[in-house]
């Protein structure tokens, strides 16, 4: 019999996440014993809280919007991922036999989003060109997902490219580091006129989530550009079909949302937690009990 797992969220606000439900569900589905709370946490409390909430017997955390770079300061370890992409999402506490505590920094968004490609797409990425939109933290992940999945070439569409040029520079290195023959290039979105060369887009930027669904960041002209044959993912989950995969799937595009993605980075976590892996048999109903509760 497994112990009474503690777990929880660290972020600030926490109002929205799904991550207790999806935990929840989790356990339940695999009969552990466990509770998962969130620690709504500004950043200005977060030094020292990390040991604390570990010497109170917590076995993990996830870490979520603004901590995810500022954590990883705290961490006595940090796994290779989470090193390339400059973030930590996931912290599994350690006991040690002396009493002491050791941290390890994991980010599981990266597997996440990799999992949640369907495979044609996943197989074809050495031979895609893609275009994301943003260049903030999970633009971060996609990117060393792509890389590491040894995509032809990705080309990072963002407001402000002064603001972002450190996204193609720190992509250089984890290119080199991962081998990969991945080509980088940063434009402004408003000089996109022809996406006729993109193979997939992939929205990262907040623009068409809850409240504000009305909001779509491309033109539906320009969107009519992409191939016949190009995907569009949004990592956005709130609400299930944005503007964005509306117009896509009136386009006939395969359209994508971010709720696989939301699973799978909780599965990875889940993994490191518990130390079992979680049957492909539980995904129908982690699906079901996540839309529902964006449905209703
Ligand atoms: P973030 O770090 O704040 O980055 C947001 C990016 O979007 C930045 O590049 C920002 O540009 C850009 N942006 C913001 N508002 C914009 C606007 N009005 N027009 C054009 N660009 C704009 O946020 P994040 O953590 O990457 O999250 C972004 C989205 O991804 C959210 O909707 C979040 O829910 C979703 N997400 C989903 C998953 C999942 O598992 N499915 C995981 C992580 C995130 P500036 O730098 O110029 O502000």
């Amino acid at each position: 019999m497994m112990d009474f797992l503690k777990l929880g969220i660290i972020g600030y606000p926490l109002t929205h996440s799904l991550s207790p439900l999806l935990h929840a569900e989790l356990m339940r589905g695999l009969g552990l014993e466990g509770e998962y709370a969130k620690y709504e946490r500004p950043p200005e409390q977060l030094l020292g809280c990390l040991q604390a909430l570990g010497q109170q017997g917590l076995r993990g955390l996830n870490v979520t919007i603004p901590h995810k770079v500022s954590v990883m300061h705290e961490m006595d370890w940090l796994n290779p991922q989470a090193q390339l992409a400059g973030a930590v999402n996931t912290i599994v506490f350690e006991r040690q036999p002396g009493g002491g505590l050791t941290l390890s920094g994991h980010n599981t968004d990266i597997g996440g989003f990799l999992r949640s490609l369907p495979l044609p797409v996943m197989t074809a990425l050495p031979h895609s060109h893609v275009l994301i939109l943003g260049a903030g933290g999970s633009a971060r992940a996609v990117m060393t997902g792509l890389i590491e999945a040894q995509t032809q070439a990705i080309t990072f569409a963002v407001r402000n490219p002064a603001k972002a040029l450190s996204i193609t520079s720190d992509g250089q290195l984890i290119r080199k580091t991962l081998n990969s023959p991945t080509v980088l290039n940063l434009v402004t979105v408003d000089n996109l006129s022809d996406l006729s060369g993109f193979t997939g887009l992939i929205n990262t930027t907040p623009v068409g989530m809850y409240p504000k669904t009305e909001a779509c960041p491309l033109a539906p002209a320009l969107l009519e550009t992409l191939p016949e044959t190009a995907w569009v993912y949004d990592l956005i989950y709130r609400p299930l079909e944005t503007q964005l995969l509306q117009l896509a799937r009136q386009q006939q595009r395969l359209s994508l949302n971010g709720l696989d993605m939301l699973i799978y980075q909780g599965i990875g976590s889940f993994e490191l937690w518990w130390g079992q892996s979680v049957p492909a048999a539980l995904l129908p109903s982690l699906r079901h009990c996540l839309q529902t509760a964006l449905t209703v």
